[in-house]
């Protein structure tokens, strides 16, 4: 934990200095109401909330819908796959995306790590027990130029849950982008995408990825590393619930945003 994610300053001037919201850029310690009512009567002050610790004006972090219900995938016979995204893949979170992933316009980092806070440290996963598994970069292009968006929002991640990153898996270079295929075409391309290079240190596993469309890719993520770990401690038929299994691996997955390409 001793090591800041990349950007961790402009952050911090986003968050204490540049008191305005990231999304409208009105000051944050007033509300829209406020101003409203600042403009014709201007008798309303406006407090400085120098520790507001949102990066949004309450009227933004209302406008948006957070937290979208969880859908599921499957791992394996009796092993589900929770995915939970911290929003909607749309506007105006869609466009900050877009523009920090192809432009690599560092300005809408603030927001996206302010998003990305809105996830709750998963029930029973502390920095002991658990490690974040970030998506190996899919994208070639990015990878070249050196900007690789999941590594830096996973970084924020494991800043705000305090859960430590774990990157013991790689992709395999041969996989073409999955931008513009079906569900089945998505899954096909990935059979074997993944190779897990050494066993997971812990038995919950938190799996980050940037966008989840269909899920696809946290899903053949989640295998690989169900199936390294199923062969190297074995399984017995005694079922359990949902998303148990003998070894007692836990996966779960999480996104920025939930949505279409
Ligand atoms: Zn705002």
């Amino acid at each position: 934990m001793a090591r800041l994610p990349p950007y961790q300053f402009g952050i911090w001037l986003a968050e204490y200095l540049y008191n305005r919201c990231q999304l409208c850029h009105i000051q944050r310690s007033m509300s829209h109401a406020n101003i409203a009512s600042a403009s014709t009567a201007s008798t309303a002050k406006p407090t400085f909330a120098l520790f507001n610790s949102g990066l949004l004006c309450e009227h933004c972090q209302h406008s948006i819908s957070w937290l979208p219900d969880p859908f599921s995938v499957d791992i394996a016979s009796n092993l589900a796959l929770p995915i939970q995204a911290a929003t909607f893949y749309d506007y105006p979170i869609r466009q900050a995306f877009r523009s920090f992933k192809h432009s690599e316009d560092i300005t809408k980092l603030p927001l996206l790590v302010h998003v990305l806070r809105q996830l709750p440290r998963p029930t029973g996963c502390n920095g002991s027990n658990s490690v974040i598994v970030p998506m190996p970069t899919t994208d070639n292009r990015l990878r070249q130029r050196g900007f690789d968006p999941v590594t830096i929002l996973s970084s924020y991640l494991a800043k705000h849950w305090q859960i430590p990153l774990w990157r013991g898996v790689v992709r395999i270079d041969s996989t073409v982008s999955q931008q513009g295929l079906t569900r089945s075409e998505r899954l096909a391309n990935l059979d074997d995408a993944f190779r897990v290079t050494e066993l997971p240190p812990v038995k919950r596993l938190l799996l980050f990825d940037d966008i989840a469309t269909t899920g696809a890719s946290l899903q053949a993520l989640a295998r690989a590393l169900y199936e390294t770990v199923d062969a190297q401690y074995g399984t017995n038929t005694s079922s359990d619930s949902a998303n148990t299994n003998s070894h007692n691996h836990r996966f779960y997955a999480y996104a920025l945003a939930h949505g279409s390409n």
